[in-house]
């Protein structure tokens, strides 16, 4: 057991009255004990925030603001190791994603926000003035002040990553709340900071949980200028009532239940493989993840029954093992929840190609939270399983006959954040980003990404774009300046 993991509040670590256990998903061993911050320790990284704000920091040009982001990234990748183990020991993951994904991406996320801060073009507008002459309209950008950043525990070090490093480049200060399930990498994140030579007060880090907790006294505070998500869609709906009492911008990335389609002309093999990684990838818990696939009928039964073999195939073990294609769930509390939905599937009419249940070790990982990757067939549109986000590693796989009904299929549920289509006929590809009600459409491939490129969802996965310039007009606030030039 390492020492308890700390509050970061105005450049110094405290501790709380409060403590909570973090347990790993592996096994179930307790993994660190942390503070539980209270009103009184948001409230005072509120005030410490905002004090910054006022500071020298409020006043630093974009430039400078780049430099600071670029040595963040360079303490990162110093801490490359520490930030691994502890991405692997909150969340099971395989160490390998965690090198190649998860901690490169933070490094990332702060390089990309310096050069997108450093290169972001000003407006210059030149209007008539009623006495003939000339005005001259200029837009300042300025810091849209405290944001409070609240992460979910899935991906939880690129997560965050991409929202403190776009607000730091932006000159806002930041209060941050991870999930209670990861808590270890935020924690490194504040060392990170004070390494780097970040002021006092700019990157503030409370621990705790949402309702009644650290994140609902975060957003309810009115010190906070601005809300950035990410979670489930009905904490947003929660969030969103406390932001709209207080004025508070809103950025919410939420949850989706994303629909893949493949045609029949696709590679298939590359679908499949696309498919098993789209699923099954982070254990099914990546926002991003297909739950529904529709498959052309023609292909659709040698399609279902190559995902249920490789999905069959995926082999678990301990996190350091190489070779590693899945992971446990995040904790007992969501193993259960997903296991609701296998029987819940089951009970709707679902045939299981693969899966349905929990694997058994005979070994230490009994306690930990694994569930098998699952296929399913059979279910209704209408079906809770096809409707409702399960977040974990399932999909359920329908035929279709023609181009439009895929795209009335996809676009038949209350979310829109990504869909992934399989074809090689380049006019399908285009029309299925103009049809598909979603923030991303991927094209033979999943999760690639240019963090230049804008991202978020529509309906209910949320609320805004991030990403590139669309992160700038977030985290900023502009004034226009109009002179008369006479
Ligand atoms: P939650 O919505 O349960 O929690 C997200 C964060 O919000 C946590 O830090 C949580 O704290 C906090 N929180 C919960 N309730 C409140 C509240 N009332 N006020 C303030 N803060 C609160 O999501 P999960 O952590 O379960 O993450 C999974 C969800 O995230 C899925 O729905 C997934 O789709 C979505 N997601 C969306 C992404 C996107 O980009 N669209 C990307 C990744 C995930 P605590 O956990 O400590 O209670």
């Amino acid at each position: 057991m390492t020492e308890t993991l700390r509050h970061f509040i105005g450049g110094e670590f405290t501790g709380s009255a409060r403590e909570f256990g973090k347990y790993s998903p592996v096994t179930g061993e307790p993994v660190c004990q942390v503070y539980e911050a209270g009103e009184s320790e948001v409230d005072d990284a509120v005030t410490a925030a905002r004090a910054a704000l006022r500071g020298p920091w409020g006043r630093t040009s974009e430039l400078e603001r780049a430099g600071m982001l670029r040595r963040i990234a360079e303490e990162i990748e110093r801490r490359f190791e520490d930030l691994v183990a502890a991405e692997v020991a909150d969340t099971g993951k395989p160490v390998a994603q965690a090198r190649t994904l998860d901690v490169p991406r933070g490094a990332a996320n702060f390089r990309a926000f310096a050069d997108i801060v450093s290169a972001a073009p000003a407006e210059l507008f030149r209007t008539a003035t009623p006495g003939g002459g000339r005005a001259l309209n200029y837009a300042v950008r300025k810091p849209v002040g405290v944001v409070a950043v609240i992460v979910p525990w899935n991906l939880p070090f690129l997560l965050l990553t991409w929202k403190v490093a776009p607000a730091l480049a932006c000159g806002d200060v930041v209060v941050v709340k991870p999930s209670e399930e990861t808590p270890s990498s935020a924690a490194l994140l504040a060392e990170i900071m004070a390494a780097a030579g970040l002021p006092p007060g700019v990157f503030n880090l409370v621990h705790g949980f949402g309702p009644d907790s650290a994140g609902e006294y975060l957003v309810r505070h009115p010190g906070v200028d601005a809300i950035t998500f990410t979670g489930e869609s009905a904490t947003g709906r929660t969030i969103g009532r406390a932001a709209a009492d207080g004025v508070k911008a809103v950025s919410f990335e939420l949850g989706g239940k994303n629909a893949a389609i493949v045609f029949a002309e696709a590679d298939l093999g590359a679908a499949v493989a696309g498919t098993v990684r789209s699923s099954f990838s982070n254990g099914g818990q990546v926002c991003l993840c297909t739950e529904r696939v529709y498959v052309q009928r023609p292909v659709f039964e040698e399609f279902t029954e190559r995902l249920a073999t490789r999905a069959g195939e995926l082999a678990f073990g301990w996190p350091a093992q190489p070779g590693l294609t899945t992971m446990p769930l995040i904790s007992r509390a969501h193993r259960d929840k997903v296991l609701g939905y296998y029987r819940l599937a089951r009970d709707e009419g679902a045939a299981v190609h693969t899966g349905g249940d929990c694997p058994v070790f005979g070994d230490a990982r009994d306690g930990g939270a694994y569930v098998q990757p699952t296929v399913l067939t059979g279910l209704t549109e209408h079906s809770r399983t096809n409707r409702e986000e399960i977040f974990g590693p399932v999909c359920h796989v329908a035929p279709f006959d023609d181009e439009d009904e895929a795209y009335a299929l996809a676009n038949d549920s209350q979310y829109g954040l990504a869909a992934a289509v399989w074809t090689r006929d380049v006019g399908t590809a285009h029309r299925a980003g103009a049809a598909l009600d979603v923030g991303l459409v991927w094209v033979n491939t999943w999760f690639l990404r240019d963090l230049r490129s804008p991202f978020g969802g529509m309906k209910s996965s949320g609320i805004g774009r991030e990403g590139g310039t669309y992160s700038l007009h977030f985290y900023s606030e502009t004034t226009n300046v109009c002179v008369d030039l006479g």
